[in-house]
């Protein structure tokens, strides 16, 4: 039986080691941390549940490629419910509160009543939603595996989202926003993508929540990594955690062995790195084998930006808690970080009693960083990090006390976390938790995880494709072993 290793063991590497199980090979996934699941993880803070990933999971629908991929690796089964969810997120200017409401009439008929003059632009931005909700991501084979006739039914289930694409071309949100002159509905379209990202972006996002291809499940994060854990455990695989891997060891274009932090040589006769492409290609592979591409984008900050967040956990009343869902609220202009901002994002998980206290409910509020942000975090000492952390989340808990005063005598901050901790824990680039934030006038970069010069090393990780997440990561995953079975002469659908 021939061996797959497999370094990292978030969502691509779950994923990647079910399907190499499945198709019978014997596999190894090596993972640096103490539990799987990577960026899709949760964790434990004074008797509450801190949920660090799924807002929405692409791919709940029934009956869809992508419904059946998180079925196959047990992220969801027949039997896991959904969150009962109204609305994508709430945005606050001047007082003013306006909802994405899962409902596209009722999100039609508040924006209308609120702006009638806007009328035209928020018809013309529901009916772009609801014909973008027909996009379904094709996960059953990568597309160079497809016969002619599936990629012509692809293309033709995919018509409407060209409609939709030509149509806002490559205009980013800031410019889209303009033609609204209501301005909380400008905030509200930029609230969650910020300005220079392309329309699309919110459109697609917006259609996969609205048409109930977007849900969270009950348990969270934490609680799908453990489903797909034991999936993978049950079907043969072996998951070696607290193991780090040090380098790939290649001799004569040919992936020989990994090195782990311990000294240990692990061999196979396949390898996929499924950790963080930039710490796969700078640190594990080595610059020597980084295609062209790839060392291009790196290159390019400006053109392919990263984000990723400041953010804290609170423990407030459920009785009389003024947020519920994700929710943007103006405040001053304050500098966390490097960024200056004048919006925050504070989410609710209220919807779930199990993840706080009696009586008790989890916050989160989310500040947007970027690459200078992060730079910022990792240039301190251990000492110096932990004591900006607390200066800048009680700067945040001021402005937040501004607005809600009522949570004044009511609140325990839980925890504060960082880019620096994304890159501490799982070597995530610049503590980017998503891929490259698509703007609307750079052309996606998309990869298919193999190497020209590499016949038995792949990579599987969300930087491959747009827009990353969770979908884009399985899918690598799957993807990589389909990669494999090609290789071997085997006919690669499962
Ligand atoms: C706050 C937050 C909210 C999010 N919300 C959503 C959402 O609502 N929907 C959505 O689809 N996505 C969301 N995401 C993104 C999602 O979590 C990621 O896209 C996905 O988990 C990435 O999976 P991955 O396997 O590509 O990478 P990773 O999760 O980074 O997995 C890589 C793994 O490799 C390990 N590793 C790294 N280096 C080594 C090494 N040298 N040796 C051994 N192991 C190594 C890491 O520890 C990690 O376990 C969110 C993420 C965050 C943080």
């Amino acid at each position: 039986m021939k061996k797959i290793v497999i370094i990292g063991g978030g969502m691509s590497g779950l994923v990647a080691g079910i399907y190499a199980q499945k198709a019978g090979f014997e596999s190894e996934i090596y993972e640096r941390n103490d539990k799987a699941g990577g960026l899709c993880t949760g964790w434990t803070r004074n008797g509450h549940y801190i949920d660090n990933c799924v807002h929405w999971l692409t791919g709940t629908e029934q009956k869809t490629q992508l419904r059946r991929l998180w079925e196959e690796t047990g992220a969801l089964t027949a039997e896991t419910a959904f969150v009962p969810n109204e609305a994508f997120y709430s945005s606050i200017y001047n007082g003013v509160k306006i909802t994405l409401w899962k409902d596209l009439e009722r999100t039609e008929r508040e924006f209308c009543q609120l702006s009638p003059e806007d009328s035209e632009e928020i018809h013309d931005f529901i009916e772009s939603v609801r014909i973008a909700q027909c996009r379904k991501m094709p996960v059953d084979k990568p597309m160079e595996y497809m016969s002619p006739s599936e990629l012509m039914q692809l293309g033709k289930s995919m018509q409407g989202i060209k409609a939709v694409k030509k149509k806002y071309g490559n205009i980013s949100l800031k410019e889209y926003v303009k033609r609204f002159k209501s301005l909380p509905i400008q905030k509200v379209m930029t609230d969650f993508y910020s300005g220079d990202s392309a329309v699309t972006s919110i459109i697609f996002s917006y259609a996969s929540i609205s048409c109930g291809n977007g849900e969270i499940p009950v348990g969270g994060s934490e609680k799908m990594i453990e489903r797909m854990t034991s999936r993978y455990l049950e079907t043969g695989g072996k998951l070696y955690l607290n193991h780090p891997v040090k380098k790939v060891h290649i001799k004569e274009n040919e992936a020989c062995s990994i090195e782990l932090n311990n000294g240990f040589n692990v061999e196979g006769d396949y390898f996929i790195c499924a950790a963080d492409t930039y710490e796969a290609f700078y640190h594990l592979i080595g610059e020597k084998y980084i295609p062209e591409e790839w060392k291009l984008v790196y290159n390019q900050h400006s053109e392919y930006p990263v984000y990723s967040k400041f953010q804290m956990a609170i423990s407030v009343n459920r009785d009389g808690c003024p947020i519920e869902h994700m929710t943007f609220i103006d405040c001053d202009k304050i500098k966390v970080a490097v960024s200056t901002i004048d919006r925050i994002c504070i989410v609710s998980y209220g919807y779930e009693s199990s993840f706080a206290p009696e009586g008790k409910l989890v916050l989160q509020i989310k500040i947007e960083q970027n690459e200078t942000d992060y730079n910022y975090w990792s240039y301190f000492s251990e000492i110096m990090y932990q004591k900006k952390k607390q200066e800048f989340g009680k700067l945040v808990m001021e402005q937040l006390l501004i607005k809600y005063p009522e949570l004044r005598d009511n609140y325990e901050i839980l925890d504060i976390w960082t880019p620096r901790t994304y890159h501490t824990r799982y070597n995530a680039f610049q503590g980017s938790f998503m891929r490259f934030r698509e703007r609307a006038d750079v052309k996606a970069f998309a990869s298919n995880g193999k190497f020209k010069s590499i016949p038995n090393l792949y990579i599987a990780s969300q930087w491959l494709q747009a827009p990353g997440g969770l979908p884009t990561a399985a899918a690598a995953g799957k993807f990589a072993i389909q990669h494999i079975l090609k290789a071997e002469g085997k006919y690669v659908l499962f």
